[in-house]
């Protein structure tokens, strides 16, 4: 029988009191964790919070890959022209999305490709994950 919770990935204490981790954990604990704001274990008070990850390719910018596995030329993630990111000359200019002006060219493209908390694609594509997450019942 699976473990009740798994952990997936402990971050590295920074000789902080907290450390976090990432739990992967049945749809039943995930109901009573959603109804406790605080659980204890080992006598340490843990919070959670549910946690998404999209996989972004730093070389292209394109979703569902890394570098690594990554067949396109690189784009930069903070000026959208042809080049690799961490050799931009135009980081003192304001930044433009290349994702957005390629799929998006109506929003606000002025932010950074791989800033999730101002792109709305990367956005929408936490929302679909978050959607396609089958959390069993839930009332
Ligand atoms: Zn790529
Ligand atoms: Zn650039
Ligand atoms: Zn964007």
């Amino acid at each position: 029988m699976d473990p009740a919770i798994k952990v997936v990935y402990s971050f590295p204490p920074k000789g902080r009191k907290y450390t976090s981790c990432v739990v992967e954990v049945s749809s039943e604990v995930r109901s009573v964790l959603r109804r406790e704001p605080r659980i204890y274990i080992c006598y340490s008070a843990c919070r959670f919070a549910d946690y998404v990850r999209t996989l972004q390719c730093f070389r292209c910018l394109g979703f569902g890959h890394t570098s690594t596995g990554c067949g396109s030329s690189a784009l930069c993630g903070h000026c959208s022209e042809r080049h690799d990111t961490r050799e931009c000359t135009n980081k003192n200019r304001e930044p433009v999305c290349a994702n957005c002006k390629r799929w998006l060219p109506h929003d606000d493209i002025h932010h950074a490709a791989t800033d999730g908390r101002k792109c709305p694609i990367i956005r929408r594509r936490i929302m679909e994950k978050i959607k396609t997450i089958n959390y069993g019942c839930e009332s």
